[in-house]
């Protein structure tokens, strides 16, 4: 088993701006004796909340809340220049993350309630029930797509569940790292509640071997997923895999072919295309294919490309020189394999940024890396289905199940389909959109557990069985 003494570190962790392609700050990483404390603080910061009730820890998460809105221009700015995306998207990322922490202040006591089992008797007892407590200290392995949004996904449910979070964001969002490091204390929580480790994913199996971690949740690419699933099955950790996807956009004959162009690029365009739970596949029958995609590619030729800290701008760069050119390799291999490019939009000229131009392709097959792989970036993929069964195949012809949205105006068109995919969820009419209410998360190489709603705050807890005679 790799201790933390043993676990080789990387040395610094750089904020690179994707819009400059220029380093703006540097961190030294941290190393096995910063990890050492991180991890004993959250230890001892268990006690102390498991000691605490569910209204205090509600007033420190809004609390919290208040200052991660008072912060909101700084902290979106500072998104921005970490990953690139759109200045209106990431304020939006910032306020959402605040909804976040106010709705599990208000509901956490109601999803952990004590459940009493009606019938006792049955099982020999004068009274059972069950309850959920705090697992302990709970490991989150974050991803840069949304710095903010993701890590409040884990943090809020679990603090207001009474354990502690040690948190690992990904090497490119220092920043926002050492931001959530500070917010929670800031609102109330004792120390050690919450924590950033500015350390590479070389030092994660260390601090999942270590016996004071109880949990460990990772949201990011599937290989990531498979590793840290590995070393927390070994160490028999409770584990949630927040992971790929290649969603599925069904559009059937009967649906407001306008309106779903619309929101088809809306859905693939999001957050510079980098979003788990944007629609990638645009699955569309044939008898509205030509007009959808006459639709889609105008309005994705028209998108504006530039400065993700220009009030106007719709896309912004790639958030790593890796993803921009792992997205341009898949795209050469497509039109290599007979794709067709059926839209482009322009991107900034001179530019040392990292910008791939939003981009339409058809005529994909399955000799192509797309049309099994997921495309990180704002690059849409049109198929056509002969019929309702075959959107369904494609839908369901890829490893992944995330998300998926499906527009038909045939009610009972919709129960069959919602029924027949593989995903973790099924939008009617609309795109996928995590709110804080709807449970989130997949099947297949996609993950497993449960983010968000009632489900989210009960990964992290014991459910306890009490018979009394
Ligand atoms: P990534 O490369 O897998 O990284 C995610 C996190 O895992 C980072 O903190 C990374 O650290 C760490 N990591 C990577 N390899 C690891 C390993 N072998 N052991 C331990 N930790 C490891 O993913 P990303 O590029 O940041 O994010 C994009 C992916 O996340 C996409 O596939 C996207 O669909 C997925 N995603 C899923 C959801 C969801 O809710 N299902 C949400 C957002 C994103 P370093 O940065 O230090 O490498």
């Amino acid at each position: 088993m790799t201790t933390a003494a043993e676990a080789p570190v990387k040395r610094s962790i750089a904020v690179t701006n994707p819009a400059t392609g220029e380093v703006v700050t540097q961190f030294a990483t941290q190393g096995p004796a910063a990890i050492e404390a991180c991890v004993q603080a959250a230890h001892d910061a268990v006690r102390l909340l498991r000691a605490t009730d569910f209204r205090t820890r509600a007033s420190w998460l809004r609390q919290a809340a208040d200052l991660l809105e008072a912060d909101c221009e700084e902290v979106a700015h500072a998104i921005v220049v970490e990953m690139g995306k759109p200045i209106r998207q990431a304020r939006a990322e910032v306020t959402k993350s605040a909804r976040t922490m106010r709705y599990y202040a208000d509901h956490a006591e109601e999803f952990l309630a004590e459940q009493p089992l009606p019938a006792p008797e049955q099982v020999g007892a004068r009274r059972a029930l069950t309850k959920y407590q705090p697992l302990g200290v709970v490991l989150a392995v974050m991803p840069w797509n949304y710095p903010i949004w993701q890590a409040m996904r884990f943090a809020a449910p679990a603090l207001m569940a009474g354990n502690a979070g040690v948190l690992k964001h990904a090497s490119n969002v220092p920043q926002s790292a050492l931001y959530l490091d500070s917010l929670f204390i800031r609102g109330g929580f004792p120390p050690g509640s919450f924590s950033a480790l500015l350390i590479g994913s070389d030092s994660v199996g260390s601090i999942i071997a270590d016996p004071r971690t109880a949990a460990v949740t990772l949201t990011g690419s599937d290989g990531a997923g498979r590793s840290v699933g590995a070393l927390a099955g070994r160490a028999i950790k409770k584990t949630v895999l927040e992971l790929g996807g290649s969603d599925p956009f069904l559009v059937l004959p009967s649906a407001d072919v306008e309106q779903a162009a619309t929101t088809a690029v809306a859905a693939r365009m999001n957050n510079n295309g980098q979003s788990c739970i944007a629609g990638k596949r645009f699955i569309v029958h044939t008898d509205v294919y030509d007009e959808f995609a006459a639709l889609f590619a105008a309005k994705i030729a028209a998108l504006s490309v530039g400065d993700p800290l220009e009030e106007t701008t719709d896309i912004g760069p790639i958030a790593t020189l890796d993803g921009r050119d792992e997205l341009a390799a898949q795209v050469e291999d497509a039109i290599a394999h007979g794709a067709r490019v059926l839209a482009t939009a322009a991107t900034p000229t001179g530019s040392a940024g990292w910008y791939y131009p939003p981009t339409l392709l058809d005529n994909v097959g399955p000799d192509s890396r797309l049309f099994q792989e997921e495309a990180f970036g704002p690059v849409a993929v049109l198929y056509r289905a002969a019929d309702e069964q075959e959107a369904v195949t494609l839908a369901n012809g890829t490893p992944f199940g995330l998300s998926s949205a499906v527009w038909t105006t045939d009610e009972d068109q919709a129960q069959r389909i919602v029924d027949a995919l593989d995903a973790g969820a099924v939008f009617i009419n609309g795109m996928s959109v995590s709110y804080p209410e709807l449970p989130f998360g997949g099947v297949r190489n996609s993950g497993y557990g449960r983010e968000l709603g009632a489900a989210g705050i009960r990964e992290f807890c014991n459910l306890k069985t009490v018979w009394i005679a």
